[in-house]
């Protein structure tokens, strides 16, 4: 990791942003990570991530969260950006039903190669283009239900629900580890 990343904190940990092209990942993550945005990358590998430190309690977690960098159209998304992640953010557009047809796809591949018990929240972005809508907010929730997702709908153009869809795997996760390591 950069020197640069080297501020104080309890915990870092690593998260993915995955889901079809276009659907607003990278701009979810900037939205995300603006307060002290950092965008890096490792242009070999095709990906970009950004931190955001998070303070839960008395605790600063740094998450570093991955993007494809446009890489999910060559379907180049393999093990090594899955390796280690411990949350994921899957996005869709509900302006754009195969991109909600296609978390099928993203729940089997993070099923191929995420660990076993990472915390994944479905994300079904631009909820301002209301009159283009052709997935329902119902039917988000429960596909997320029925996969045991967290679920939020957001716009990353209007800032709605983004801190909040971060925040809440990021909890999660704190959970999780916290208790793992006491
Ligand atoms: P990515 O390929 O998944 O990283 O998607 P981008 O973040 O590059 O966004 C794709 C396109 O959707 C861009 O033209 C964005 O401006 C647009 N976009 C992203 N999020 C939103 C949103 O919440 N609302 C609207 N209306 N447009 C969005
Ligand atoms: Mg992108």
């Amino acid at each position: 990791m950069a020197d640069s990343y080297d501020e104080e904190c309890d915990y870092l940990f690593k998260a993915v942003l995955i889901g079809d092209s276009a659907v607003g990942k990278s701009n979810l993550l900037s939205r995300f990570a603006t307060d002290e945005f950092r965008l890096d990358s490792k242009p070999t590998i095709g990906v970009e991530f950004a931190y955001r430190n998070v303070k839960i309690g008395d605790k600063v977690i740094k998450a570093q969260i991955w993007d494809t960098a446009g890489q999910e159209r060559f379907r180049a998304i393999t093990s090594s950006y899955y390796r280690g992640a411990l949350g994921a953010v899957l996005v869709y557009d509900i302006t754009r039903r195969t991109t909600f047809e296609n978390v099928k796809k993203w729940m089997h591949e993070l099923r191929e190669f995420g660990n076993s018990d990472i915390v994944v929240v479905l994300v079904g972005n631009k909820s301002d283009l209301t009159q283009f809508r052709q997935v329902s907010e119902e039917e988000g929730r429960n596909l997320a239900e029925s996969h045991g997702l967290f679920f939020m709908e957001t716009s990353a153009l209007q800032n709605l629900n983004v801190e909040e869809a971060f925040l809440r795997m990021i909890t999660k996760i704190h959970e999780i580890t916290s208790k793992k390591y006491l």
